[in-house]
């Protein structure tokens, strides 16, 4: 009998506080024995070393873009990616992770700028549908759990 293809993921974390991470670690408490019979998780750096972002159907991708080095990341993830999936308010909409965008000159202290000066920082936050496609998004902060359970099973019904 043919062996059935398995749903090839990855899972990326930019600018965030990785809460949906952990909520996804949480989630594998009750899903991961199902899921490793269909899903072969190529890139998932908080649970393992050997990771590869060629080949993937789905790129679950968590939190905002706030340099041009995350912007060619990401850029690199969606040549490399079926599907490409935004996990979390800050992927979906950019906040809270992009609240400095707001702030006005008197806001910005010595402390800030010397930040925004000496590290590798874009001008303005951006949500990743400012910068790739996007195809669906599991809104939330962190992101709701239900609605990326229904995604996970639309992808695996689409490349598995
Ligand atoms: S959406 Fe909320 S939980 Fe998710 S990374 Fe942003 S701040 Fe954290």
């Amino acid at each position: 009998m043919e062996k059935k293809k398995k749903l090839v993921v990855g899972w990326f974390s930019f600018s965030c506080s990785e809460d949906s991470t952990i909520l996804f670690t949480e989630l594998l408490n009750e899903h991961l024995d199902e899921w490793k019979k269909v899903i072969e998780f190529r890139h998932l750096k908080t649970l393992k070393s050997n990771n590869s972002i060629e080949g993937l159907d789905v790129a679950f991708v968590e939190g905002a873009i706030a340099s041009p080095t995350q912007e060619k990341e990401l850029k690199k993830i969606r040549e490399n990616c079926k599907s490409l999936v935004a996990i979390g308010s800050c992927a979906c909409t950019g906040t809270p992770s992009n609240c400095r965008n707001k702030l006005v000159p008197e806001e910005v202290n010595y402390k800030i700028s010397w930040y925004l000066s000496n590290f590798d920082y874009s001008k303005e936050v951006k949500k990743l549908a400012d910068i790739v496609k996007v195809d669906d998004e599991v809104n939330g902060c962190p992101m709701n759990a239900e609605v990326f359970l229904k995604i996970m099973d639309k992808y695996l019904k689409k490349y598995a």
